[in-house]
């Protein structure tokens, strides 16, 4: 039996999330290049229909249970266990985000496989396969090479772009099995949606996003005015928002919104991944930063290395010029 590859996918509210495909884009050239099947597994309930879009793998499992309704790590780490036990995968790719971060691990200590999280890649060399794995918000980076299997990887958003893991193919799909426990320990009592913003960032055009570097809130003043010249609005980091700077319904990032505008002018945003995770599929991307190091500047398709306070209202000012 030819080795395989598993991507676990992930769902939210009924649509399968864009980590998932940019697992399946790696995951593709994972098997590609070690001669392994991409097997997609689709743990939930009642969504076999959503078999048809994993197309970029060769086959779907589709472990169907209603304790696998809800993205609670405990069960859903429980059904892949029991699963890889029959099946022997070489290495299953589980997205880390907010709902799944815990499954992975779990996974790891169920099989008693090695285990690693915040991989951004993973390649097949020589018969090993090694992850490249961020730590620290992604100020350090380690690789990690697995000699056991199955490897379990957890993918960090932006490995590969999502669209390269989608396709129109219909993939041969499986029902497989799972029993799980009648009663999980941890069980999902509700959810909390965010309260909507004074507008809605994701259909802006242009986004004016201010990260720490503004230092203090008497600055936001003049972001604030070049977004106005800019017919754009005002956004920020997490961490301006921790200090009150900006309400939370203008927070960019992992805990916050995924924008996509023509333009996202970061001023003084480091680029942890958390933050690039939300704003990374913005079509013209301008950072401004002290730190000719910082990461912002490997997403960013022009960089400024610039003390933000002296740049931006000069930049104002050569806004209101040119537009009179
Ligand atoms: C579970 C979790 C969820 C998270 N969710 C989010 C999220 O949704 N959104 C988010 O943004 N973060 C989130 N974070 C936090 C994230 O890890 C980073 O801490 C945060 O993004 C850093 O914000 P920053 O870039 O503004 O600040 P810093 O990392 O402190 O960067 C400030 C940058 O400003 C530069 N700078 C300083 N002075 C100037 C100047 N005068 N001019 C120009 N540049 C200057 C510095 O060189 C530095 O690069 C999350 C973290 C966790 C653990």
């Amino acid at each position: 039996m030819a080795a395989s590859i598993w991507v676990v996918v992930e769902q939210w509210q009924g649509q399968i999330t864009d980590i998932s495909f940019e697992a399946l884009a790696l995951g593709r050239e994972v098997a590609d290049t070690s001669k392994a099947t991409l097997e997609a597994v689709l743990p939930g309930h009642q969504c076999a229909a959503l078999a048809e879009q994993l197309g970029c793998a060769d086959s779907v499992l589709c472990a169907d249970h209603p304790a696998l309704a809800e993205p609670v790590p405990e069960t859903h780490a429980a059904a892949l266990a029991e699963l890889a036990r029959q099946r022997q995968p070489r290495a299953i790719l589980i997205p880390v985000t907010n709902t799944a971060m815990g499954v992975s691990t779990l996974l790891g200590a169920l099989l008693d496989a090695p285990a690693v999280n915040f991989a951004i890649d993973l390649k097949a060399t020589d018969g090993t396969l090694e992850a490249r794995c961020v730590l620290y918000g992604g100020k350090v980076e380690t690789r990690v090479r697995f000699s056991k299997q199955p490897a379990i990887i957890g993918l960090w958003p932006g490995a590969r772009p999502a669209d390269q893991g989608r396709s129109d193919r219909k993939p041969a799909v499986e029902q497989v099995q799972v029993s799980l426990p009648s009663e999980a320990r941890v069980r999902l009592k509700r959810y909390i949606e965010p309260e909507a913003g004074e507008v809605d960032l994701t259909r802006e055009d242009i986004l004016v996003a201010v990260g720490r570097g503004i230092q203090s809130k008497d600055n936001m003043e003049l972001a604030e005015e070049l977004a106005r010249a800019l017919g754009g609005e005002l956004c920020g980091s997490r961490p301006v928002v921790d200090q009150g700077w900006l309400p939370l319904s203008r927070q960019i990032g992992k805990s916050g919104l995924t924008v996509k505008p023509k333009l996202y002018l970061a001023l003084g945003i480091s680029g942890a991944p958390e933050h690039v995770e939300g704003m990374k599929n913005s079509g013209l991307i301008v950072a401004v930063n002290t730190d000719p190091q910082a990461p912002i500047f490997n997403v960013a398709h022009y960089g400024v290395v610039a003390d933000a306070l002296e740049l931006v209202p000069a930049l104002t000012e050569a806004v209101r010029a040119r537009k009179g």
